[in-house]
């Protein structure tokens, strides 16, 4: 059993969660789950953590932050196999995860002493100078479908600003924020600065939003809960920031190579078993080329290895949920109904786990429901445009603004489109869309603030301005 982390002691918590293998469908490792007086003690001690913390340099916090991010690479694998374990992602892409962690400690490590504040000529004459300052405790509520990923983006500015910590994994997915949480001791952070939280959403979560200690709450989850997130936090000015859901454009002109585009189509949806809000599952293909692209589609989802995710040819594992392949199963019924085209797919492997085949619907339409709604499942939709403009309508008529991708060779074009598109992020002639060191997050209901960068620190401390009379 593992226990909760709040400071240094262990508590063993008021429940217990049972981790399941979704590449099994058995359960793997038990977790203690925090209870509402858990989640207090936590808040505490992330409160008695702050003075210290906070009054480091930035640079011996950067310092710490460096160790830290050490010791993830040194237990990278270790990680890697929890999260392909615990997600059902394959080994490949956890090992990149576990990396790109440590990438991200590092990053922010070195980022602690260069956030920093202005002098600024004001009117009046004196010294008018800001300070960056903490926030104080930050709680930080993370999904399940890249669950360390997710926390790190939050963890690293939240620590290198001089904030302390209250962590809640997702039910689903504790496993490695817990050991990020030991690794973080170990590395040196100081006990109670980073504490990690198990424990159900709608108790556990919303007490962390509502709690009147906490002066900012980092989210990434569905838009509905980030809502009630919004509201909880409305009670006391808490700072937020939102990644929500996407429903992602990947625009295609007719002049591009087909099946490289196709191929990469496919992989923007299927990568995660479209448990990704990034997915690109709105293909939006100009019609001279739509059924070259479709049939491109058919033989990329066709091609993908589906299976073991330990296993090192996999491509996509299961996903995490008996719910989500229900859900996906759902929409892929709803498609068939609307009038779209089943190209291939949907249906689920023989045997234990939640695996399902990647699928693919043709002739999809604004409107269906498969085009409008994020889906979490390894579901693409292959929409026909005639007009530039059109495919830009399409591209924006959604309630989300997340990612988005365009392919063509005209680059006048691919400039004109990339200013049209409402997203916050957008790749052209790539389907890459999170870059450490650039910003990361969405347009219109995808979400508030951005992560990565140096835009995140922005949202992990307070300006202050202090103004000094220097006349006699
Ligand atoms: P949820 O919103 O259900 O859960 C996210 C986290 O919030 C979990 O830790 C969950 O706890 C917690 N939570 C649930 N209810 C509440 C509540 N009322 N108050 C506070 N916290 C709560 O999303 P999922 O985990 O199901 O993740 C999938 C969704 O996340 C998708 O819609 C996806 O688009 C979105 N997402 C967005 C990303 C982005 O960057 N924009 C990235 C990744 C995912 P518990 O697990 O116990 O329910």
């Amino acid at each position: 059993m593992r226990n909760l982390l709040i400071a240094d002691r262990r508590p063993s918590g008021s429940g217990v969660i049972r981790v399941i293998e979704p590449a099994k469908g058995e359960p793997f490792e038990e977790v203690a789950a925090a209870g509402a007086a858990d989640l207090d003690a936590a808040v505490a001690a992330a409160k008695a953590a702050l003075p210290a913390w906070s009054r480091l340099t930035a640079f011996a916090r950067g310092e710490i932050l460096f160790k830290f991010s050490d010791l993830v690479r040194a237990h990278a694998e270790e990680l890697a196999v929890l999260e392909a374990r615990n997600v059902g992602k394959p080994i490949g892409d956890a090992r990149w995860e576990a990396n790109h962690v440590a990438d991200t400690l590092r990053y922010y490590a070195g980022a602690a002493d260069k956030h920093f504040g202005e002098t600024i000529p004001v009117k009046k004459g004196g010294l008018d100078i800001t300070l960056r300052v903490p926030l104080g405790v930050v709680g930080l509520i993370v999904p399940w479908n890249f669950p360390m990923v997710i926390a790190t983006w939050k963890v690293g500015p939240a620590l290198a600003c001089g904030n302390t910590v209250v962590l809640k994994p997702a039910s689903l997915t504790p496993l490695t924020a817990l050991r990020l949480g030991e690794l973080a001791l170990e590395a040196g952070v100081p006990p109670g600065v980073l504490n990690v939280v198990p424990g159900p959403g709608a108790a556990i979560g919303a007490a962390l939003a509502a709690h009147p200690d906490v002066r900012k709450i980092g989210f990434t989850g569905e838009t509905a809960t980030g809502r009630a997130i919004m509201a909880a936090a409305a009670q006391t000015i808490k700072r937020i920031s939102l990644e929500l859901g996407g429903k992602s454009p990947c625009i295609v002109f007719g002049d591009v190579n087909v099946a490289q585009a196709a191929g990469e189509a496919a992989a923007s949806v299927f990568a995660n078993a479209g448990q990704d809000c990034c997915a690109r599952s709105r293909t939006i293909v100009e019609r001279p080329i739509y059924a070259k692209f479709v049939e491109a589609m058919r033989a990329a989802a066709q091609g993908t290895v589906v299976g073991n995710p330990l296993d090192e040819k996999t491509q996509m594992g299961p996903v995490i949920s008996v719910h989500q392949r229900e859900v996906t199963e759902t929409y892929v019924a709803l498609g068939k109904k609307e009038g779209a085209r089943l190209v291939c797919g949907g249906e689920r492997i023989p045997g234990p786990g939640y695996f399902l085949r990647p699928a693919v619907f043709a002739d999809a339409k604004p409107g269906m429901r498969i085009v409008d709604e994020e889906i979490f499942g390894p579901v693409a939709s292959v929409i026909a445009f005639d007009t530039e403009a059109e495919a830009i309508a399409i591209a924006n008529d959604s309630i989300y603004g997340l990612s988005g991708s365009l392919w063509t060779n005209d680059l006048k074009r691919g400039l004109r489109v990339a200013q049209a598109l409402e997203t916050g992020v957008l790749s052209v002639n790539s389907s890459s869309s999170v870059h450490l060191q650039g910003p990361f997050g969405g347009f219109k209901q995808s979400g508030l603030g951005r992560e990565l960068g140096m835009h995140a620190l922005d949202h992990y401390s307070e300006i202050k301005n202090i103004y000094f009379e220097t006349a006699p």
